[in-house]
C-alpha cells in the first residue's frame, strides 16, 4: 500500500488563522501545497496571514469569519469551496480565553455561553457546514483544537476547561459517526504555548510555570503545534481517528 505525503492542491479552512497556532498551521499547510482558507474575525491579521503567505508563493485567501456567527458559517464554507473547487481539511482552532469563578453571578453566566459558542458550538456547525464537501474529499481531515484544560484543569477556568472537554467528546462521537465514510477527526490538546493567548502571561510567570508543570521547561512555539495538526491532515494519516493528542512539552505526563 503506497500512501502519500503530499497535501498539494488539497483545500483546507483554518479558523482563527490571524494569530497564533491557527496562523502558523495555515503557514505549514501552505507551504506544503494546500489552498488555505485563512480565516479569522480579525480582517486583517487573516488578510495579513494570507499575503504573507501568497508572498512567500503559496495559495490562500482571507475570510473575515466569526465562529460563532450561525449563519456567516454556511456562507464561508460555501465560499469557500466555491473558490478552490472543494474542501478536503477543517481546522477548528479559533479560540478565546474564558476565566471565571463559579460564584461570580454577574459574568458567568455570560461567559459560559461566550465560550460553549466559541469553542464548542463552532466546531459541530462548522464540520455540519463543510460535510457535503469533505464526502466528496479523496481525503476528508478533520482535526479540532481543544486544550490540555480538556484533561485537566486551572483554577477558576471552568467554562473553558468544559467546552474544551466537550471538544474532545465532540471528536470522538463524530470519528465513530463519519469513520465508514473515510473522514478522520481527530483532536490535538495544546500546552501553554506562546501565542496572542498567552501574550499578557509575564515572560518571568512562563518560565516559572514552564519549569514545574512540564517535562520540557519550557512554553512550545506555535509550529511544534501546528506541525502535528498537519500531520494529522496528511492523505497517509487514513488510520489515524478519533484520538486526542497533547501536544504540551510533558505537561500532562508529569506528576513532580
Ligand atoms: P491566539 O489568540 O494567538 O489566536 C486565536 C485566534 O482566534 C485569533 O486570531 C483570534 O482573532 C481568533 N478568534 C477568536 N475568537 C474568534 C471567533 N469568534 N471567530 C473567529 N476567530 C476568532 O491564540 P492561540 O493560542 O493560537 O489559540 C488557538 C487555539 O489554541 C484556541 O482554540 C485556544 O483555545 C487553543 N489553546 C491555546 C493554548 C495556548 O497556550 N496558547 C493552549 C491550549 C489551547
Amino acid at each position: 500500500m503506497t500512501l502519500s505525503r503530499s497535501l498539494k492542491g488539497s483545500i483546507a479552512l483554518v479558523t482563527g488563522a490571524g494569530s497564533g497556532m491557527g496562523k502558523a498551521t495555515a503557514e505549514i499547510l501552505a507551504a506544503e501545497g494546500a489552498h488555505v482558507a485563512v480565516t479569522d474575525y480579525d480582517a486583517a491579521s487573516a488578510q495579513a496571514v494570507a499575503d504573507g503567505i501568497t508572498a512567500a508563493g503559496g495559495s490562500a485567501v482571507a475570510w473575515a469569519f466569526d465562529v460563532s456567527d450561525k449563519d456567516r458559517i454556511k456562507a464561508v464554507v460555501a465560499e469557500v469551496a466555491e473558490r478552490f473547487g472543494g474542501l478536503d481539511i477543517v481546522i477548528n482552532n479559533a479560540g478565546i480565553s474564558a476565566f471565571c469563578p463559579i460564584d461570580d453571578e454577574d459574568h458567568y453566566d455570560l461567559i459560559w455561553d461566550r465560550a460553549v459558542n466559541v469553542l464548542l458550538t463552532s466546531h459541530q456547525r462548522i464540520i455540519r457546514a463543510a460535510l457535503p464537501h469533505l464526502r466528496r474529499s479523496k481525503a476528508a481531515r478533520i482535526v479540532n483544537i481543544a486544550s490540555t484544560e480538556a484533561l485537566g484543569a486551572t483554577n477558576r477556568d471552568s467554562p473553558y476547561a468544559a467546552a474544551k472537554a466537550g471538544v474532545t467528546g465532540l471528536t470522538r462521537a463524530l470519528a465513530v459517526e463519519l469513520g465508514r465514510e473515510g473522514i478522520t477527526v481527530n483532536c490535538i490538546c495544546p500546552g501553554p504555548i506562546h501565542t496572542g493567548m498567552t501574550s499578557n502571561v509575564p515572560d518571568a510567570d512562563k518560565q516559572t510555570f514552564a519549569k514545574r508543570r512540564t517535562a520540557m521547561g519550557r512554553y512550545g512555539a506555535p509550529e511544534e503545534v501546528a506541525h502535528m495538526t498537519v500531520s494529522l491532515c496528511l492523505p497517509a494519516a487514513s488510520y489515524i481517528t478519533g484520538v486526542t493528542i497533547p501536544v504540551d512539552g510533558g505537561l500532562m505526563a508529569r506528576n513532580a
